[in-house]
């Protein structure tokens, strides 16, 4: 046995970890999980990317849409910070 990890090894388990951690991104954000794995597995700063990108659709426990100015605000926002009206809570 070995203690020696191979430097390939290391590297596969950074593409792993970035696409990962890319489909987890995504998956908040309402972006196709599958492509930004993949992605964010090839080109891991495209992870700060994601981490900064706007969501596209509601999440449920991470974004809703303002019933007002149809804007994505944060799930448990109370007020809209577009259109600064009010926002009550989501009801199912
Ligand atoms: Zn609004």
């Amino acid at each position: 046995m070995s203690d020696y990890v191979k430097p390939a090894v290391i590297l596969f388990l950074v593409i792993i970890a970035a696409g990962i951690a890319g489909g987890f991104l995504a998956a908040d954000r309402g972006r196709r999980v599958a492509g930004w794995c993949l992605l964010c597995a090839l080109f891991p700063p495209f992870l700060l990317l994601l981490y900064v990108a706007r969501p596209l659709l509601e999440v449920e426990g991470m974004f809703r849409r303002c019933l007002k100015c149809g804007e994505l605000i944060k799930w448990r926002s109370t007020f809209c910070k577009f259109c600064k009206s009010e926002v009550t809570r989501y009801r199912k």
